[in-house]
């Protein structure tokens, strides 16, 4: 068996990449990562000449080692076939003198749905004889829904999804609440997002709680920390790249920049990834709201959680752990997990850490970061809309504040990464081009009137959602999600015909 993979925290660590997405994380609470991530590039210029699912494959095929060509084809077909509203599935768009990626064309409108359309399709080839794994998601709004779409109604797959009472957009708790199959639950809890994905960190590490489920039974993660939701991710980068060369924007070889309006870090890192398998990126801007945790680093090298916590208008991304900038943390010094798994610890015990001058320096070789306020997001819809006749939704525009920050001083072609249907925060959207419904409490009306105006179709999904009934009412204290995870474990993989004691 290849045992590609190890740990941030221990490069003793050596596992397959199926255990490392049947796992999710490390023991030692580490991310998985593959070492020496390049020696080994893709070869750019085939690459050009293969569509979406075949650059997937070629990605995969790499980062999965011990997947089998043929596990890799059927994961992707199904993941892809038909689940997407474009037939580029991740199709990029000319916009004034920048280039949009438009990743939201899956069945939940949110750029998650590439990743976990994926991941469950991954997991069947890794479950083996009667093996069950229950998924737990921490979610700021988006992972929720997309998650609840890829599992729902799998063989010996659960799904169980945490959210931030109040914290999440009127759609997207509609998303989630309506979703059908007798595998899915959800609950609201009291607390913010960093609570719900502390405590799921806390359940995974809970050995008493694993040996009350039995060993048939492994709890995983659909959150970006999972392997196979991240390796996904690779994929549009590059083909967004050769949509650039087709197009004839740029010739291959030529450097690109992206800008990732950035939660989690999952995105962001991908790109990275695509960066050291051979992509030529010259730079990536990351773009934060006021929850600036990552541009203040970018200052000093610091990075201090300890802060008050925001509600904004691009709720997806507030956030003040970025879980993944773990990984960046372990490339970026030399893959030193010693050093990383200090920084951890530092970070667990006073909120905050501070890396070595080298190591930042390594960081803003390759990144650069920004934030947008509500107001100024809300300023850029309005003026992309106004100038050029796009409609973006509120995680894209912090993006493209920053962009245009960071063009000040490079002209290279730039790809903005659009995360989200506009649609899915109608009231924000609608306070920057149609401010007479921006408080209304009809959001399907605002919705109309917003297509009306703007001529941007309306997902299909999001027009349905309305009409679903409602299936998940829990909303529980955050002291309770243990409890509410071994009773719906059981009830889920033991009693199938029990529905959802919600
Ligand atoms: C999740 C999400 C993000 C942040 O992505 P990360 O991979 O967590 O950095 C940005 N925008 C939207 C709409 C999202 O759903």
């Amino acid at each position: 068996m290849n045992k590609n993979y190890t740990s941030t925290r221990n490069n003793s660590v050596s596992i397959s990449a199926k255990e490392a997405i049947k796992k999710g994380f490390a023991d030692d609470k580490g991310l998985f990562v593959y070492p020496n991530l390049g020696e080994d590039q893709l070869d750019l210029q085939k690459i050009l000449t293969l569509d979406y699912s075949e650059i997937a494959k070629t990605v995969l095929a790499k980062l999965l080692p011990d997947f089998s060509t043929g596990e890799i084809a059927e994961s992707v077909d199904q993941a892809y076939q038909s689940s997407f509203d474009s037939d580029k599935i991740t199709p990029v768009v000319n916009v004034d003198d920048f280039h949009v990626l438009e990743l939201f064309h899956g069945p939940t409108s949110a750029f998650k749905d590439v990743g976990l359309q994926l991941l469950p399709q991954l997991m069947k080839h890794v479950l083996v004889n009667d093996q069950k794994v229950m998924i737990l998601t921490a979610t700021s709004g988006d992972t929720g829904k997309a998650a609840l779409e890829g599992f729902k109604d799998l063989d010996n797959m659960g799904i169980i999804v945490f959210y931030p009472d109040g914290g999440v957009s009127k759609i997207q708790k509609l998303q989630m609440v309506t979703t059908g199959g007798h595998n899915t639950r959800v609950a609201a809890i009291k607390g913010n997002f960093d609570d719900a994905q502390t405590n799921v960190k806390l359940i995974f590490n809970d050995n008493t709680l694993r040996a009350q489920l039995g060993s048939a039974v492994s709890l995983s993660s659909a959150n970006s920390i999972n392997i196979g939701r991240l390796i996904p991710q690779v994929v549009y980068y590059f083909d967004a790249y050769k949509q650039l060369v087709n197009n004839g924007d740029i010739k291959v070889g030529d450097q690109v920049n992206f800008t990732v309006p950035t939660g989690n870090f999952g995105d962001v890192l991908a790109g990275y990834y695509a960066k050291l398998l051979g992509l030529p990126v010259k730079k990536f801007v990351i773009a934060c709201n006021e929850n600036n945790v990552l541009a203040n680093f970018f200052e000093h090298g610091v990075y201090d959680r300890n802060r008050p916590f925001f509600q904004t208008v691009a709720p997806s991304m507030d956030i003040q752990i970025s879980s993944n900038f773990e990984r960046l943390l372990y490339y970026k010094s030399g893959q030193d997990s010693t050093y990383v798994k200090q920084l951890m610890d530092d970070l667990e015990q006073t909120g905050k850490y501070q890396v070595s001058p080298a190591v930042l320096k390594a960081i803003q070789a390759d990144f650069y970061c920004g934030y947008s306020t509500d107001a100024e997001i809300e300023a850029s819809i309005n003026q992309v809309y106004d100038s050029n006749g796009y409609l973006m939704d509120p995680h894209t525009a912090a993006g493209y504040k920053v962009m245009r920050d960071y063009q000040k001083s490079d002209q290279t072609p730039m790809v903005l990464l659009s995360t989200a249907s506009p649609y899915k925060f109608v009231n924000a959207v609608a306070k920057a081009v149609l401010p007479e419904e921006a408080d209304s409490q009809d959001v399907l009306q605002t919705m109309k009137d917003l297509a009306a105006k703007t001529h941007a179709p309306i997902p299909e999904n999001l027009q349905k959602v309305w009409q679903l009934p409602v299936r998940h009412e829990s909303v529980i204290q955050k002291s309770d999600m243990k409890k509410y995870v071994k009773e719906q474990t059981e009830a889920v993989f033991y009693d199938k015909d029990q529905s959802s004691s919600n």
